[in-house]
């Protein structure tokens, strides 16, 4: 298949936010697709360049990509920069500058393949070593000479990871239906409309298929493999199982405002279980071959021989999947680790027999998606904590299974809630005992229970200048807190993420407040006399140096402004400090 054809869907996607037309688009792109080529297709879409499991990185430097533009167009390095700079986007860059090589935007090159582009991308993910940027400039900037204004644009998008076209997985999901079953499922395809339609009376069949391809991808992790299955029909579809070895997204969990709320959710009587303050793994046993995911599905098998050996010799399952928690723990003492005294087991991937004996973890298993070559994500969790039960033996300080108790009672949970902080757990967990595992989803099955920290009163102490059509506003805020007569920086808040919204503040608001306090100004920064008050909520207090106060407020939001507050009574180190402490 034409890399053209590909790139042509690209701009469609780009072109609309309506997620019917992008259906509509992606559906006919899947109906022309050979069934060779859907797999890479449908990588391509999503702008990857390997299939979950695939431990291979993708992705180009920056600054190498601009290499192979300069190349390529035969442009100026200045140039490149230039437009590199003004557009903010690398990928226009080079469909600017090719286009001018080409005398034409428009246009296939006719001289690509989807194939091509995709084996083009993995053999980059595989040079290294010396000289391996020199090669990937050779091979990229070959590729890109052979591509017109548009395919170099996607071309190099691809590249560096940023596709941003707009392919959800539930729109790709709605698309496999809509090419694959339109039959069964009886769409009306307008496409004066670009869009697609179900008939009134198959409404019920078209949302029973959309839930057999969602559950088909729920198991697989992969387009590619759903939509082969779906081209030849259900029971092709329905045949897709868990594959060991194969990553798949994890299940999320709904926050509950308490032990009610929570109730309220999972229903009575349920389960509740520590919220142990770890990382969370995916173990994928299958006969006496052991790998690690995180939940991000990077591939951490060579960071933990413990927990390989671990698993190995106390779960008695011929193969399983299984969702973990794992926790550092204190040798001297037995006692838990806070995650940022373990995070380090993750990255390192040197020294780890010693890393092994100076940073000990222990998992604690809380859910099992599959046993003995079968799936087991329908069942219901009560059923499912049986069976690790069953195959999980607890090995002291390595491996258990999560503290659980079942409950209908508020006291009960009440007192599992304070035991469970006591021991320095981030809070508990409940879970309905009838729910299947949805991975994924953040559906409820599930619910997190944890203190949240009372509000702070900070001081805006420094700010910088936005960017863009920003450039006349105050886009990021230093916030402070005091220290006697100075006052020491904890965190920043900015815009143009979620950290204003739903404060009512707008940051032009902020810039006419902070505009007349300003005492210096340098580059884009400007320092403030400390006047403006604000009251800001967070996740937690973390030991930082990034900031002066030697400590870092985690995901800070704007709440409102404090006009009734003078700076003098604005929260203290002391209290920040108590607040680290009293987590
Ligand atoms: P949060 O990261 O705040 O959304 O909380 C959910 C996370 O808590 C999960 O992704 C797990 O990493 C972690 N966790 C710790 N203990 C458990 C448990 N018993 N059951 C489920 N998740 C747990």
């Amino acid at each position: 298949m034409d890399y053209a054809g590909l790139v042509a869907v690209y701009e469609q996607l780009e072109s609309t936010s309506k997620r019917l037309e992008k259906t509509f688009f992606i559906a006919e792109l899947l109906k022309r697709t050979p069934a060779d080529d859907l797999s890479r297709v449908l990588l391509l879409l999503q702008g990857k360049v390997f299939s979950a499991g695939d431990e291979r990185k993708a992705g180009v430097a920056a600054k190498t990509v601009a290499k192979t533009i300069i190349r390529a167009s035969g442009s100026s390095q200045q140039k490149v920069e230039d437009a590199w700079k003004k557009t903010g986007d690398l990928g226009i860059a080079a469909e600017q500058l090719i286009g001018r090589r080409l005398q034409t935007t428009l246009g296939s090159s006719g001289r690509l393949s989807v194939a091509k582009v995709l084996n083009t991308l993995q053999k980059l993910a595989t040079m290294e070593g010396h000289g391996a940027v020199a090669k990937k400039v050779d091979l990229i900037s070959e590729v890109l000479a052979s591509a017109s204004a548009g395919e170099a644009k996607y071309l190099v998008r691809l590249l560096l990871e940023e596709l941003r076209v707009g392919a959800a997985d539930c729109t790709i999901r709605d698309a496999i239906v809509w090419a694959f079953f339109s039959k069964e499922a009886h769409l009306i395809y307008d496409s004066g409309k670009q869009a697609a339609v179900v008939a009134d009376e198959h409404r019920k069949e078209y949302s029973q298929i959309v839930d057999e391809v969602q559950h088909a991808y729920d198991l697989a992790n992969d387009f590619g493999v759903v939509a082969q299955a779906a081209k030849k029909g259900r029971e092709a579809l329905s045949s897709i199982s868990l594959a060991v070895g194969i990553p798949l997204k994890v299940m999320l969990f709904q926050k509950a405002k308490g032990i009610a709320d929570a109730f309220s959710r999972v229903g009575k009587p349920a389960a509740f279980e520590f919220k142990y303050d770890g990382f969370r793994l995916n173990i994928h046993k299958k006969g006496k071959e052991v790998t690690l995911f995180t939940r991000r599905l990077e591939n951490v098998t060579v960071q933990f021989p413990d927990i390989i050996a671990a698993i190995a010799e106390h779960v008695h399952a011929k193969d399983a999947i299984l969702d973990a928690e794992v926790i550092g723990i204190d040798q001297a003492t037995g006692k838990w680790k806070p995650f940022q005294d373990i995070s380090q087991r993750i990255k390192r991937k040197y020294d780890i027999a010693e890393l092994v004996q100076s940073v000990p973890v222990m998992v604690n298993v809380f859910d099992i998606l599959a046993l003995n070559g079968k799936s087991m994500i329908d069942s219901p969790f009560s059923e499912r904590r049986k069976a690790i039960e069953q195959v999980v033996s607890p090995a002291s300080g390595r491996l258990q299974l999560a503290e659980q108790i079942i409950t209908d009672s508020e006291e009960a949970v009440e007192n599992f809630y304070k035991k469970a902080l006591s021991l320095g757990n981030e809070g508990i967990m409940g879970k309905n005992l009838a729910a299947p595992y949805k991975p994924g989803s953040r559906v409820g099955f599930g619910v997190k229970i944890k203190p949240t920290l009372d509000p702070l009163d900070l001081v805006i102490t420094a700010a910088t200048w936005g960017e863009g059509r920003r450039v006349s506003w105050l886009s990021s805020f230093l916030l402070s807190c005091r220290d006697g007569n100075s006052y020491r920086e904890v965190g920043r808040v900015g815009t143009g993420i979620k950290e204003l919204e739903g404060s009512g503040v707008t940051f032009q608001e902020l810039t006419t407040l902070l505009k007349p306090l300003i005492v210096r100004e340098s580059g884009n920064a400007v320092f403030l006399k400390p006047r403006v008050v604000v009251e800001v909520a967070f996740e937690e207090v973390q030991k930082s140096t990034a900031y002066n106060s030697g400590f870092a407020l985690r995901f800070p939001r704007l709440l409102r402004l404090r006009e009734d507050k003078p700076a003098r009574e604005a929260a203290t180190l002391a209290e920040v400090k108590g607040m680290y402490e009293g987590q």
